[in-house]
Order: structure tokens, then C-alpha cells, then sequence
């Protein structure tokens, strides 16, 4: 019968081809440079034969690094699309199978298929599955690794004709791969895809709303201001999101609010409506007034997007969103006034407890605070701010668990138990010095602190202009002398 044709025509079909791939690079927004790159792998199939008369050697396979989400997937249709060759995809996970040669066979007929289908592009997703280094894994999973990672090796080097088949391949990981596959010859060109910055994020916005309904003056700065360190598959969400807000509302256009929600709502996750006692409500309005307020005061943090004591479920109780783009970083590291502010922040809320219910009532919510400040200090890896970083860390222990933890976090754990003794002392004078400024800042600014508290405990949730406005009212935010 026709369903019996159709299902033996279907089983001739190849496997990994990913029919009617039309996706161009201006369906890939913020990459600035990165393109160009991109565009020089188009050539190498619209112009090969220019290529190889001229002795360039076309690259067997193309690394994307970079964290999920960014759109390395998108990257590599891209580039099929603008050569308008086949594209096939396959999950490096779905080549790691449990019986010895199962993944060997199906990387055999990915590029048997690829080949004959010619010219093409074949995309591993997550290639560190299968590219981890040899012998790292033991046991017979990890012959069957081996095994699928040298079929992929004989694939990779297998073509006469480079340049009719590319292999790009995505990862999150380049240092973890086998140095076999990234030989010249092989995955021998990195290409580098970082998260957005904000005109990035304002671009990725953009492409997703070019096919829907936008009312005429959304504020895409806006948007972007409150998503830093969000990735192209999240903001791409935060439009469908909104879109759907609208629809469910009966209006006909996306408004800014409807995007500054769904990105909350990406963010945080959904609201959650458990009622909660006036008390509750107002010590979680302390404690994000206060993070706000002191954060207002420092060169680098003072760009308060937004505050919430709405919370989300099974999240945090409140949470202040801070524009991070504008920190300065030199070297790529926070400097040390940077460093400090940042734990003055951090403090506040505890700062607040002490100023407004008295020594004995250290909630919960501060020590969060301070392990979050450790998240933070993560990026800070050179070894004089990993001193610093440790310091804090140590002293964010000693000071708000009482020193009774003894688990560290971080790198150097050997490292610091040598000279806990050391880093206890100095750590506790850093942050009792920025615990002291913390609440120096929140006295200079207690009729700011009670508008600040009245208002989000009746509203759950205050914009930057809210914001702004209570600050011009009743700020006091004289710059303090350099203290520390
Ligand atoms: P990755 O492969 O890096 O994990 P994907 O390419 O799968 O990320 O991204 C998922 C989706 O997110 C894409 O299909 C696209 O809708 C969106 N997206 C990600 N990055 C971008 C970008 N730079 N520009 C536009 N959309 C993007």
C-alpha cells in the first residue's frame, strides 16, 4: 500500500540530514568579528577550487567553543544555509552507546551519508562526550568511547576532497579534549562565541521580534539592561514569553512590560502567590532596601536596575538586579575597591538586621547573601585577588556562620587550611571594615531606607525609576571618604 512505499522511502532517507535548513547569518545576531571568521568558512565552499589552486589548506573541522546557549547550533546552520550546502547534525552523547562499536558504526555512516550528499556540513553537538581525553574513563564504557573517538579521528582525516565536507563541532569544554583531535588537520581552528554584551543582547532582541508584533516604542535598552549574562536561548525565550503574555491579555502588540516580565520570569522562574505575614514581607523589604541603597553609593554598582521582594518559587525571598556591565574590570579582574564594595553590599542586609531589629536577629537571608558574595568572588583567580577572594571567603565563614564550617569553597583549599589562621585575622578586618560602612551608609540614608520599605512592601516591586525617584526625594548619597 502507499503507507508501506512511504515508510521503506522514509528508511531510505539519510539518517542525520536535517532537511530545508534555512537559517542565514542575519539570523544570528550580536556576533560582531566573530562573523567574518564564519564567512571565510562559506568561502571555503563557494570558493574552494580558488582555495586549493592557491595552496590554502581548508580546515577539516572548526571548533565553537562557548557555554550552551549562545547559538553555536545556530552558527553552523548558518553557515550551511549561506552555502547553500546539506547540513547534518548529530549529539555527540547519541554517539556514546553502551556496546562496544555502536557509536564507531554510527560516526561510519554520519559521514558515509554526508559524503554523499556532498557538499555539506556536519555539526557535532557537545563534542567533549565523546572528545574527552583517552583513557580518562575506565572500564568498557570507556572502550566504547575510545573506540567511537578513533572512528571519528579515521573520519576526520578521510577526505581527499577538503572542502566538500566541514565539520564544525560544538563545546563548552576545548580543554578537556583529546589533543588527538585538535591536531592540525582535525578540529585545528578554535573559534570563541562569548555571552552577549548589552548592544549584543539589544541586537539578539531585535531579530527575535522582527516577526512579531512589537508595539512601535518598546524599549529594547531596557530589556537588555536587565538581562546581563543571559544567552541568546534565553532572550530568544523572554520574546516568545511575552508574546504569550500578550496574547493571554487580549491585547494585539508586545509591550516593554511584557518583555522586563518575561525576563523576569526567565530569571526567577514563576511567581509565587503563598500570602506572607506584613512582618515578612517588610524584613525581606530591609534586606533588599539595604543591598540597594549601599550599592547606590559605589562608582561601579550604583546602576540599580530593579527590586523585588516578590518571590519566586522555591527561589530566594527578594533580589535586587544590579547592572553588571558597567563593573570595571581590569585585566579581566575586579580591582580591590571593586572587590570591596562588593562585599559592603553583600553586608548590608546583615547591617540592616543589626540597625533595625537589633544585634540577636541575624536571619537566614544575610548568610545567603554572603554565600552568594562567594559565587561572585570565582571569577577572581589571579593569585592576588585569589588572596583577596579567599580572605573574604574565609571571612564571610568566620563572620556569619561563626566559624563553626569548615568546608571551603574554591581552588586552594589545601592552600588556605596552611594559613587559615593568617587569612582569618585579615579577613575579619576586611569585612568588619565593610560591615562598619554598611551601616555607616545605611544611617545617612534612613529616611531613604523607610521610603524605600514602604514602597516595596505596597508595590512587591520597584523599577529603576522608582528607584531613582525615592533617591532624588530622600537620598543622601554624599561620596564617602576612601575609608579603606
Ligand atoms: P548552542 O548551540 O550554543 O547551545 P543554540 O544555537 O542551540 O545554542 O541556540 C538556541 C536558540 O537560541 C537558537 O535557535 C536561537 O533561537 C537562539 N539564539 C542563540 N544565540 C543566538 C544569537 N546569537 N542570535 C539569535 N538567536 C540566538
Amino acid at each position: 500500500s502507499g503507507a508501506r512505499v512511504r515508510r521503506a522511502q522514509n528508511r531510505k532517507l539519510p539518517q542525520y540530514l536535517e532537511r530545508g535548513v534555512d537559517v542565514k547569518f542575519e539570523d544570528v545576531a550580536g556576533l560582531g568579528k566573530i562573523r567574518l571568521e564564519l564567512e571565510e568558512i562559506v568561502k571555503f565552499f563557494t570558493h574552494g577550487e580558488m582555495y586549493r589552486r592557491r595552496g590554502v589548506k581548508i580546515p577539516g573541522g572548526i571548533l565553537l567553543c562557548g557555554p550552551p546557549g549562545v547559538g553555536k547550533t545556530l552558527l553552523a546552520k548558518a553557515v550551511a544555509g549561506e552555502a547553500g550546502v546539506n547540513f547534518f547534525s548529530i549529539s555527540a552523547s547519541q554517539f556514546v552507546e553502551i556496546y562496544v562499536g555502536v557509536g564507531a558504526s554510527r560516526v561510519r555512516a554520519l559521514y558515509q551519508e554526508a559524503r554523499e550528499n556532498a557538499p555539506s556540513v556536519v555539526f557535532i553537538d557537545e563534542l567533549d562526550a565523546v572528545g574527552r581525553e583517552r583513557g580518562l574513563i575506565k572500564g568498557s564504557g570507556g572502550q566504547e568511547r575510545d573506540a567511537t573517538l578513533n572512528q571519528l579521528l579515521v573520519s576526520l582525516d578521510g577526505f581527499e576532497g577538503r572542502g566538500e565536507v566541514i565539520t564544525i563541532a560544538s563545546t563548552n569544554r576545548p580543554d578537556i579534549l583529546d589533543p588527538a583531535l585538535v591536531r592540525p588537520g582535525r578540529f585545528d581552528r578554535k573559534i570563541f562565541i562569548p555571552k552577549p554584551g548589552l548592544i549584543g543582547r539589544i541586537e539578539i532582541l531585535k531579530v527575535h521580534a522582527r516577526k512579531k508584533p512589537m508595539a512601535e516604542d518598546v524599549d529594547y535598552m531596557a530589556v537588555a539592561s536587565m538581562t546581563d549574562g543571559m544567552v541568546g536561548a534565553e532572550l530568544a525565550n523572554i520574546v516568545e514569553v511575552a508574546a504569550i503574555n500578550m496574547i493571554r491579555d487580549g491585547r494585539t502588540e508586545i509591550t516593554t512590560d511584557d518583555l522586563l516580565q518575561a525576563a523576569q520570569m526567565e530569571e526567577r522562574g514563576m511567581l509565587d502567590r503563598k500570602e506572607r505575614s506584613f512582618e515578612t514581607w517588610k524584613q525581606v523589604a530591609i534586606n533588599e532596601a539595604a543591598m540597594a541603597v549601599v550599592a547606590a553609593n559605589f562608582q561601579d554598582l550604583k546602576n540599580v536596575e530593579f527590586l523585588t521582594i516578590a518571590p519566586r518559587a522555591g527561589r530566594e525571598l527578594g533580589y535586587v538586579r544590579m547592572k553588571m556591565d558597567s563593573v570595571k574590570f581590569n585585566d579581566g579582574f575586579l580591582t580591590r575597591q571593586s572587590l570591596l564594595d562588593h562585599i559592603t553590599v553583600q553586608l548590608a542586609p546583615r547591617a540592616a538586621d543589626e540597625i533595625w531589629f537589633g544585634e540577636d536577629q541575624i536571619y537566614m537571608v544575610s548568610i545567603c547573601y554572603v554565600i552568594q558574595f562567594i559565587d561572585v568572588s570565582d571569577i577572581q583567580l589571579s593569585t592576588i585577588w585569589a588572596e583577596t577572594a579567599d580572605n573574604a571567603r574565609s571571612a564571610a565563614r568566620t563572620f556569619v556562620l561563626g566559624g563553626l564550617s569548615d568546608k571551603h569553597h574554591g581552588v586552594s583549599n589545601s592552600w588556605v587550611a596552611d594559613r587559615i589562621n593568617d587569612l582569618d585575622t585579615e579577613a575579619l578586618k576586611i569585612v568588619n571594615m565593610c560591615y562598619e560602612r554598611a551601616k555607616e551608609i545605611l544611617n545617612q540614608n534612613r529616611k531613604l531606607m523607610e521610603a524605600l520599605v514602604d514602597e516595596l512592601v505596597e508595590k512587591k516591586s520597584l523599577t529603576k525609576q522608582d528607584f531613582v525617584r525615592l533617591v532624588e526625594l530622600y537620598g543622601c548619597l554624599k561620596p564617602l571618604p576612601p575609608s579603606i
